[in-house]
């Protein structure tokens, strides 16, 4: 076999082999062997010096032909695999468009932010204002000057959380905020809701929380009588509960007024019907109310004799179980993100 024949047979393999190269690593490895400092082709370049001066031209020739051909497949293979690389990559980390996203989870008002708020607009509108009391108080203001004298029994009704200062305890209801509204606004007439939490020392159980809100209700003026009380909750029962609300009163006793009444409203489930919500009895009971009592009156700075008043305590969560048909009043205030987001 001749030179030439040599060169040919030659640039046929490096041709295969390039072929053959399928990535960068095997495209490398083929450079060096074939076009590197030491490879074939510079080998077969430097042989022309060995060769007769006859054969020179005709192999310096070819050999160059070679080269170029050699190096121009070399470029044009180079350039293939990487756009090949390139969309691989692209397909690799493609976006489908198409499919749905994940939606981010909302934040929305707690139902007992809902209820409280609506039970605001309801008294804003029969011209109420919201006062706001402190929750730690003194047994004073939560007890004594609400005609709960130490040693009074309906204390027994309230367990109490004290704190490590004697006489200073976490309000069991939101009443001691009537004492504060009153010495405030004396001797202006008063009309007030009066929201916030209360802590009892008590079970945990489906009908009692040791923290819970009430919202309470007071007016106090010259010619305020039981028949402004009937018609206020009258017209919130109504505005909450819906039209044609009927209501119940039934006598009853608390310390701070005097006369005191329990009041209910026909079923909302059942109409007065009878069902398992109203313990078959077509009532169910709302809140507690009464005329203010006069050592109140006159705790608040109020003369008993020229003024009167009256006042009245519910409870949202109980007012939210029966909007939202609720029967355990813990899943309020477990926060369990499964439950909320239902009611
Ligand atoms: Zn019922």
């Amino acid at each position: 076999m001749n030179q030439l024949d040599q060169l040919s047979q030659l640039q046929t393999q490096a041709l295969d082999e390039l072929a053959a190269a399928q990535d960068e690593q095997a495209l490398e490895a083929w450079r060096i062997k074939w076009l590197g400092r030491k490879g074939l082709v510079p080998a077969a370049v430097k042989r022309i010096g060995s060769l007769p001066r006859e054969e020179r031209a005709a192999y310096g020739k070819a050999v160059n032909q070679l080269k170029q051909a050699v190096q121009a497949a070399f470029e044009a293979r180079k350039q293939a695999l990487s756009e090949a690389k390139l969309e691989a990559e692209l397909k690799a980390e493609a976006i489908d468009v198409t499919l749905p996203g994940r939606r981010p989870q909302v934040g929305r008002m707690h139902p007992i932010s809902r209820t409280l708020r609506q039970i605001y607009e309801v008294f804003a509108y029969m011209g109420f204002q919201i006062y706001t009391a402190r929750d730690v108080e003194t047994d004073e203001y939560n007890f004594q000057l609400l005609n709960f004298p130490k040693g009074h029994p309906a204390r027994e009704m309230q367990d109490t959380f004290h704190t490590t200062v004697p006489d200073v305890i976490l309000r069991t209801h939101t009443s001691p905020g009537q004492i504060r509204v009153m010495r405030e606004r004396h001797p202006e007439p008063i009309r007030v809701i009066l929201p916030g939490k209360c802590y009892r020392y008590e079970q945990v159980t489906a009908r009692a929380e040791m923290m819970f809100y009430q919202v309470e209700g007071l007016a106090v003026g010259r010619n305020i009588t039981f028949a402004d009380l009937k018609g206020t909750l009258h017209a919130f029962a109504e505005q909450v509960f819906g039209e044609g609300r009927k209501l119940r009163f039934r006598t009853s006793h608390f310390p701070f007024t005097e006369p005191s009444a329990e009041v209910d409203i026909d079923c909302i489930l059942c109409g007065g019907k009878g069902c398992r919500v109203c313990k078959y009895t077509g009532w169910l009971e709302i809140l507690g109310c009464g005329m203010v009592h006069p050592n109140v009156l006159r705790n608040g700075g109020y003369d008993p004799d020229e003024f009167t008043g009256y006042a009245f305590g519910m409870g949202p969560e109980r007012v939210a179980m029966l909007l939202y048909g609720i029967d355990d009043i813990r899943y309020f205030y477990a926060n369990d993100a499964r439950v909320l987001p239902q009611l």
